[in-house]
């Protein structure tokens, strides 16, 4: 068994002129899948080939024996899961049910988007930021390089890409215009 580089949910340019082909080209189809395969050489004739991405992640976590594994599948993991968050009719509030627990646990959408700009912003090198849920209440928070709130007993729900790679090609240096952008035009609250 082994694991998949999995399809973007959308054509390589359809969340231009935010994040360009380019961009795409490089991120999911150089560095994603080179996480991925990564990952495959490493859990070869282990007992992590047989399991499911999710388990390799919480399995290897903590474990510096296990370090190398853990970075690429978290980061095999970690930029499925990105590409999930994102939609070319994306941005803005969400709705329903899922702004109703935003106000209840930031206090108003607004609260929240500053929350996770200033996360999303202030990641001293690589990274990511978090819109996740613990213990039945969400949360703000960052992460460095591959780290995930699932290896920490969280259930991930948004997450903006932070690494250079995410944005330098399209925003050099201007994280915080990416982050806008990812804010207000790309993500995803249906999914
Ligand atoms: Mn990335």
């Amino acid at each position: 068994m082994s694991f998949d580089l999995p399809a973007l949910p959308y054509e390589m340019n359809a969340l231009e002129p935010y994040i360009s082909t380019t961009t795409m080209e490089y991120h999911y189809g150089k560095h994603h899948r080179t996480y991925v395969e990564n990952l495959n050489k490493l859990v070869k004739d282990t007992e992590f080939a047989a399991m499911p991405l999710e388990d390799v992640v919480r399995k290897t976590a903590d474990n510096p024996s296990y370090a190398l594994i853990f970075n690429n599948a978290a980061q095999a993991w970690n930029h499925a899961f990105f590409w999930s968050c994102m939609s070319p009719n994306g941005g803005g509030r969400p709705e329903g049910e899922m702004l109703k627990k935003i106000e209840r646990d930031f206090g108003s959408y607004e609260n929240f988007r500053q929350e996770f700009k200033n996360a999303a912003t202030s990641q001293f090198g690589s990274g990511w930021a978090w819109l996740a849920e613990k213990d039945g209440k969400l949360l703000v928070l960052k992460t460095s390089n591959a780290d995930t709130p699932l290896a920490h007993g969280m259930k991930p729900l948004i997450t903006v890409d932070v690494w250079e790679h995410a944005y330098y090609l399209d925003y050099q240096n201007r994280r915080v215009d990416f982050v806008d952008a990812f804010l207000d035009h790309l993500v995803n609250w249906k999914k």
